[in-house]
This record gives C-alpha cells, structure tokens and sequence, in this order.
C-alpha cells in the first residue's frame, strides 16, 4: 500500500479499484488517437488521517501541457470570484498586500486590483499569464518560497481556490504558504467538498486531476502539519458544494469559529473517522457501478442507439467504467469547440456538435452534464428528441 500524501502513514485502505483510465481532459482525433494513454486510478484513503486520494498520479505534463481551462470560460465562475472578491473587500482592509496561489488568467487578480488592493499571482500556466507583470510563472513550492520573498516580502493575505485538490505536492504548497504569511496573517482557500461528491457514493469526481477528496477532518490534519489553525469554514455552493476555510498560523492566540466545530463535528457523526464508514462507500459505489453496466447491457442487446449529452470529465468517468458499449451506435454532443469532431476519451466515440446530429435516428438520450440536466433537456426537447432522457449520477433516472 501507498504512503499517505497528508500525514505520511503507511496505513491505507482501497477504497475503490477503477481499473485503467484516459487522461479526462484530452481529446484526440481520429490521426493521433493512437496516442491516447491510459493510467491506474485507485482511490484510497488513509486509516490515520482519513484523506481520500488517489495512488498513482500520472505525470503533471501529460495531463496539463494541452491544458486551457480558463477561469473567465464560464459565466458561473466568474460569479463566484466576484462574490469572493466582495468578501475579501468586506473583511481586509486597502492596506492588506496579497499573494494569489493559481491565478489562472488574471481574472480574480484584476477584480481585487480594481478594488485598490496590493496583489501578486503565481500560476504555472504561461500561455495565460505571460504579458501580466503582477504574475510570477511558476508552480508553487517550498523551492520557490526564497525567490518570492526577496521579491515582494511577506504577505498579509495569501488565498488560492481550487488548487489544493489537483496536485500531489499539495502539502508542500501548504507549507509554502506558511513560509510567505506574516505572522499574523491569514491564509483562506476553497476546495471541492468529498461530503458532497464521493461520500455520497458519486464517483465521477474522481479523475487524475483530482488528487485529493478532502473533508475536514483530513484537512484539520494536513494543515495543523503545515502549521496552520483552521479560524472559520464555510460551505458554499461552488463545484457542486466546497468548503471554503480561513486559517491562521498555529500560534494565534485568534479561537476557531463555531462554524467550524459544528462542521466538524457533524463530520464526526457521519463516521468521517472510521474505517466501517469508508467500507460502506466502497459499497455503495460498486453497487451504482454494476446498476449502470446492467442499464447499458440492456440497451447493447437490443442494439439501441445512443445520444450522448455532453462529455465534461465526469461523464468521462462513468463511460470509461461500461463495459457493454457498441460504439458505432454512438454519438456524443457537446458545446466545447475544442472537443467537437475529436473523439471521446477512452471509449473513442464521435463528439459533434448540436446541428450535425439527426435527432430521429437515436432511440435513447443519456446526459452526461447531469449537474445542468434541466438546461440540456430543454435544449434536447427543442431540437425535436422525443424519445427518453436519462441520467446516470447520482442514480439511474429517466428524466422525460
Ligand atoms: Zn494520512
């Protein structure tokens, strides 16, 4: 068994084996499909510190160097780092100089900037940031602690959302951020909640790019390792529910929040520190994993035509998961550019776009965005589909 990522105990249960996977993200064509690897993904979790992570992460270039995910893409995340941006004017003053962990393509930065605050970025991602004279091009480590200091000095503030759950180094950027805080500074990030995602059983959060599925109580013991005290935490509605913590160094003499001791402890009731609890995930997921594949037999034996709605990571997932999939009775639709006429991970089913498809000739549509079903369905229905719509997460559901 591995050696856990946070606390470095050799006690590691499975959680749960799903076999080889595709990289989510990457999507080739039909010329280069020859090309596509595929990687263990074995989820486990610590019996010590009970952090869900995964075993073996593939290397950070194969998963990353066609990475374009930018924060502007979407209409919904740049709501949310407004509304982060409004709490951060409601709690720091002007005078508060901030470091950024993942700035991306500036778009956070711009916002607190506008606002009259002192802000620096770092962000690995040069194709997004190389013009941009407040950003530092680099990944975020202890290596890079000196040079940042010499720089710009400590800071006040140091915050960075979702990055903390897409790198095994995490605890060393934990430790990075210690080192650059003032000593009475804090340090605030936001990370997808497990208590909403693979707790419950839903599996398809669970890719290469998602290192660690954190809870609290994982997280109270990797962060008090990096010398941190958790002040406050928050759960906000961001990537299908997160948690969003703020923490100071461990000599504060500053109390934790009750929010925090109530999430906490309501954690604890959940069973979130016992190994029967992670028993009954592993489950609870084998058993929605065998009720999909029965679900696909049977559309595979009546050879049923198959409409799939969207191709985001997650649905990446649970196809590569189908064992009975006749793939020239598919077709995937999705509104990416980037994806459209490239094949689907994995499975190497067609992506297209909404125009190309001809509605009449599909006997099922299955919507792999279920997150946006609503949306989908509406726009399925407005193209004519008049057959049944499914979704597969969190259960098998017809929906029309
Ligand atoms: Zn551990």
């Amino acid at each position: 068994m591995s050696v856990c990522l946070s606390c470095s105990s050799n006690d590691s249960n499975l959680l749960y084996d799903f076999g080889e996977l595709p990289a989510v993200n990457k999507f080739f064509s039909q010329d280069d499909v020859d090309s596509e690897k595929k990687y263990p993904l074995v989820l486990n979790y610590c019996k010590v510190c009970f952090l869900v992570q995964i075993e073996e992460v593939p290397p950070a270039e194969d998963l990353y160097q066609d990475y374009h995910h930018k924060s502007s893409a979407s209409a919904g995340n740049v709501d949310h780092l407004k509304s982060f941006k409004d709490f951060i004017v409601d709690n720091f003053d002007l005078k508060t100089n901030i470091l950024e962990i993942g700035s991306n393509d500036s778009t956070l930065l711009n916002l607190l900037n506008e606002e009259g605050f002192d802000i620096i970025g770092i962000d690995p991602a040069i194709n997004l940031n190389q013009d941009d004279k407040n950003v530092i091009s680099s990944f975020f480590n202890t290596e890079i602690v000196e040079k940042i200091s010499n720089n710009y000095g400590k800071f006040d503030l140091i915050f960075g959302l979702n990055v903390f759950a897409h790198s095994k180094d995490f605890l060393d950027m934990f430790l990075a951020a210690n080192e650059l805080l003032k000593t009475d500074g804090t340090f605030i990030f936001e990370v997808a909640y497990a208590d909403k995602t693979i707790l419950k059983g839903n599996f398809d959060t669970i890719y290469h790019e998602h290192v660690c599925s954190y809870t609290l109580t994982s997280l109270n013991k990797v962060l008090s390792i990096a010398g941190f005290k958790i002040i406050d935490a928050y759960e906000i509605d961001t990537q299908g529910g997160s948690l969003r913590l703020m923490c100071k160094k461990l000599s504060t003499n500053l109390k934790t929040n009750n929010r925090f001791t109530k999430l906490l402890d309501g954690e604890k009731k959940l069973g979130y520190s016992e190994v029967e609890f992670y028993e009954s995930i592993a489950k609870s997921i084998q058993t929605k994993v065998d009720k999909i594949n029965q679900f696909f037999e049977a559309l595979y034996e009546k050879n049923k035509k198959i409409l799939f709605i969207g191709a985001p990571a997650r649905g990446v997932v649970v196809i590569n998961l189908v064992k009975s999939l006749n793939k020239k009775n598919c077709i995937v639709i999705d509104d990416t550019k980037e994806k459209q006429n490239k094949l689907f991970p994995g499975t190497h089913i067609p992506v297209t776009q909404w125009e190309k498809v001809d509605f009449g000739n599909y006997d099922i549509a299955i919507i792999l965005s279920w997150n946006y079903s609503d949306y989908l369905l509406d726009k399925l229905t407005s193209y004519g589909f008049k057959k049944d719509v499914y979704t597969l997460i969190p259960d098998i559901k017809k929906i029309s």
